[in-house]
């Protein structure tokens, strides 16, 4: 009899050194996507904590924010808003500008994607600064919406995201951390 496969959603992510540039541990979650195992698990296990929670939109970030934040909103049976990077929505928008590491970058929500009092559940694969993840909280409740979790299959505590959104007074939820 075969040995049950015991991966954890952990184990199916790839990590490329060095890219997109040197001294950066790139987390690739497309080796996780791509197996039918992991890629349920990851979305199954996004969804646990919000279970019996009442939620009105998912919330996706560009780009692997839309893969797994679509099929969240599946599983909710309710609707899903991307968040954009600038020039991307074809509709009239609200821009968020945030700071990177060099310069800054800007991100977009359609101006009606969200009703006032919407309950809202970000997602995206992965939490680092937080600056991102930041930009589409202020863009969902410019809206009147309520971000009510914002939900990650990877956490990197060391670049203080988790820290961030939480003194923002926002719950974060990730599967899994590296250091
Ligand atoms: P941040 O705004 O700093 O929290 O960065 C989060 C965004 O950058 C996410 O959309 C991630 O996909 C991407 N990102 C940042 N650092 C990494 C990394 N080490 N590996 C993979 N993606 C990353």
């Amino acid at each position: 009899k075969r040995s049950r496969d015991t991966r954890e959603v952990r184990d199916y992510i790839r990590t490329i050194v060095d890219f997109p540039k040197e001294g950066i541990l790139f987390r690739d979650v497309t080796t996780l996507f791509a197996d039918a195992r992991g890629f349920r698990m990851a979305v199954d296990q996004l969804l646990n904590p919000y279970a019996g929670e009442q939620i009105d939109k998912v919330v996706g970030l560009e780009a692997r924010g839309f893969i797994l934040g679509g099929a969240v909103a599946h599983q909710l049976s309710v609707g899903f808003v991307p968040i954009r990077k600038k020039g991307k929505l074809p509709g009239a928008v609200l821009s968020q500008a945030y700071e990177l590491e060099y310069g800054e970058a800007v991100v977009e929500i359609h101006d009606d994607a969200l009703n006032p009092g919407d309950r809202v559940l970000i997602v995206d694969d992965l939490l680092a600064t937080g600056g991102t993840a930041a930009a589409g909280i202020a863009l969902c409740e410019r809206l009147g919406a309520e971000v009510i979790g914002c939900a990650f299959v990877i956490d990197l505590p060391e670049l203080g995201g988790r820290k961030l959104l939480e003194e923002m007074g926002h719950e974060v939820f990730a599967l899994t951390a590296f250091e």
